[in-house]
């Protein structure tokens, strides 16, 4: 039979296939965790992989390989450090431009899609046999499901779509609670600017200092933008700095903070 992977995001629904794996209801023996870089995952995300997902899944004969961008030196790049790398002028994250539309990335495809990529080909996919690949995309979220493009070398499918009834994000709640394990935190960079406004405002009263540095950075990018003549951005869609922007989305009706829910990162999964 040709290879079958799980696109592993760390998050709720990709733990739920997970608890479906390890408990037989669905055939992924393989699962697979770009990891961005220790410094850019959020680290509440790489503690539920070593404290739970790992532990969980050795013990239910599940394969979770943690894998990493490595350079044709065999030295490892992570997403932060191509972002603060002295002299560069590398912007690989979607920040928003000043009229809060995200600009072009290539994190996700670098770190993630082309990383899990070379791992099935090394394990025998091919555009002439490509390897079946789940991507947890739930039935709350269905439109990820058409900006997701496929690689040659893959078949991309869905199995909390495809389970009867299709699964929410809710379902998969249930089904990780329910195999003992505690709900994972979101699975997203701590910098990225596809947070939600309110995800960014409880960063910043639980984890102050995970906002601190996010606010460096984002100051870091526009001294660079500013000694090349460039209009400044934000990790955030609010047209300035993020430490004043978080302020202005408090006052964000509940429900009407849906512009930033992730919906375009979408191909590594990232945020699933
Ligand atoms: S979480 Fe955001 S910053 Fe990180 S790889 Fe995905 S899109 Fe890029």
């Amino acid at each position: 039979m040709g290879l079958r992977a799980i696109s592993y995001g760390g998050g709720v629904q990709s733990t739920a296939l997970l608890v479906l794996a390890a408990t037989g209801r669905i055939d992924f023996p393989v699962f697979l965790f770009a990891n961005v870089g220790d410094d850019s995952e959020d680290p509440a995300t790489l503690a539920y992989l070593d404290r739970y997902a790992k532990p969980y899944a050795a013990a239910h004969g599940v394969e979770l390989h943690e894998l990493r961008r490595v350079r044709r030196d065999r030295t490892v790049e992570t997403l932060f450090g191509r972002l603060t790398r002295p002299g560069s002028r590398s912007l690989p994250i979607p920040v928003r431009m000043s009229n809060g539309a995200p600009g072009t990335r290539g994190c996700t495809a670098d770190f993630k899609i082309k990383v899990i990529g070379r791992w099935l080909k090394a394990h025998g996919a091919s555009k002439a046999a490509p390897a079946v690949v789940g991507i947890g995309i739930s039935l709350d979220e269905i439109e990820r499901v058409n900006a997701r493009r496929a690689m040659p070398y893959e078949q991309p499918v869905y199995p909390l779509l495809d389970h009867d009834p299709p699964l929410r994000r809710i379902d998969c709640q249930r089904i990780i609670r329910a195999a003992g394990l505690p709900i994972p935190p979101k699975s997203a960079c701590w910098f990225c600017p596809m947070h939600r406004p309110s995800t960014w405002a409880e960063m910043r009263r639980d984890r102050p200092d995970l906002f601190e540095r996010s606010c460096v950075l984002e100051d870091l990018l526009n001294e660079r933008r500013a000694e090349l003549g460039r209009d400044p951005v934000y990790l955030t869609r609010f047209n300035r700095p993020l430490s004043a922007a978080v302020s202005a989305a408090q006052a964000t009706l509940p429900g009407l903070d849906h512009a930033d829910d992730g919906g375009y990162c979408d191909n590594g999964a990232c945020f699933t």
